[in-house]
């Protein structure tokens, strides 16, 4: 039965003709990490440290915050993770990062727009996080930063990593990253493609609004256009493209994913099994013409008929 196949499935993420795509973890802390790791996943494509700070009166010192990304580091030994910076604000305040009279909080001064007003709190967080690196013979993390905007940002913060010797990316989950992913990407070594906001910012439809859930989904078109705009630039330049939003734990869209030229795929653990067996079953060409037909398509429903005719080989 399907259900014996998932969870008899192991990976490593492959399509049927054997291009490799990683399937990895979206994690919190220590625990959630340790968990993480009995699932089958290559490693970790996010790990949310804001909240592992979320009921901190005060910034965690340095010597705290290396002990929890050791943690989570250590529980994929010698595998690739990917460490988020502070993504505070929005649906994710933190009590020591405070901007109390947002009226827009989504739109505020959240993720990485933080350094304008606390610039020792991101220069604190890398400076642990390289600390918690060193020694040991641990594999060198990916740290990215959350709400990139401009190319700009995406300069100034592959600095700060590069500095201390940490392999520098971004997320991209604001329209204009997308649009402008080319540009982006020649500054990191990789983006990571966070889809529960870049839909949320696309269709300008909050995430959190089960009213708008029609609008906030991450087969709409106009989502997927951007999707494959970062693919794109990410084959064009030879950089790895992930996926970390929701998006990544439904096995028909990741296949589209996947024919968009991302090259790993990250979510709730529990999700790793169906979408590593369903890529198991298509190939990489079928992937293309899917992540084609899902983009002709004019509704999220088109595209989700499209692409199963697609994949059943129907078309
Ligand atoms: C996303 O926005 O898709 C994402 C992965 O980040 P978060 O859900 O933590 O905002
Ligand atoms: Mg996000």
């Amino acid at each position: 039965t399907r259900a014996a196949e998932t969870a008899a499935w192991r990976g490593p993420g492959r399509t049927a003709d054997g291009h490799a795509v990683a399937i990895l973890a979206n994690v919190a802390d220590g625990v959630s990490a340790r968990s993480a790791a009995q699932a089958p996943v290559e490693g970790v494509g996010l790990f949310r440290t804001e909240l592992a700070f979320l009921d901190r009166a005060a910034e965690p010192t340095v010597a705290q915050q290396v002990e929890l990304y050791r943690e989570v580091i250590d529980a994929f030994p010698g595998r690739k993770v990917v460490i988020r910076t502070l993504d505070a604000g929005s649906d994710k305040p933190l009590k020591f990062v405070a901007h109390s009279d947002e009226p827009n909080p989504a739109m505020g001064v959240r993720g990485n727009r933080i350094v304008q007003t606390y610039p020792d709190i991101r220069n604190n967080q890398l400076d642990a996080l390289a600390e918690a690196a060193r020694d040991d013979g641990r594999a060198t993390p990916w740290v990215m930063a959350p709400m990139i905007a401009t190319v700009d940002e995406a300069r100034e913060f592959a600095a700060r990593v590069r500095e201390r010797g940490l392999v520098p990316g971004v997320m991209i989950e604001v329209p204009s990253a997308a649009i402008l992913a080319d540009a982006i990407l020649a500054e990191v070594d990789f983006v990571s493609i966070g889809t529960n906001d870049l839909t949320q910012y696309t269709m300008a439809a909050d995430r959190m609004s089960p009213e708008l859930a029609a609008l906030t989904d991450p087969w709409q078109p106009a989502v997927l256009a951007l999707i494959q705009r970062v693919g794109d630039a990410g084959r064009d330049q030879g950089k790895p493209v992930g996926v970390c939003g929701e998006a990544a734990a439904d096995p028909l869209l990741a296949c589209v994913l996947v024919g968009m030229g991302v090259t790993s795929l990250s979510s709730a653990p529990a999700a790793s099994a169906a979408v590593g067996l369903k890529l198991g079953t298509v190939t990489m060409d079928q992937c293309r013409d899917a992540a084609s037909a899902a983009i002709a398509a004019t509704s999220p429903s088109q595209a989700r008929e499209a692409v199963r005719a697609v994949l059943a080989g129907e078309v």
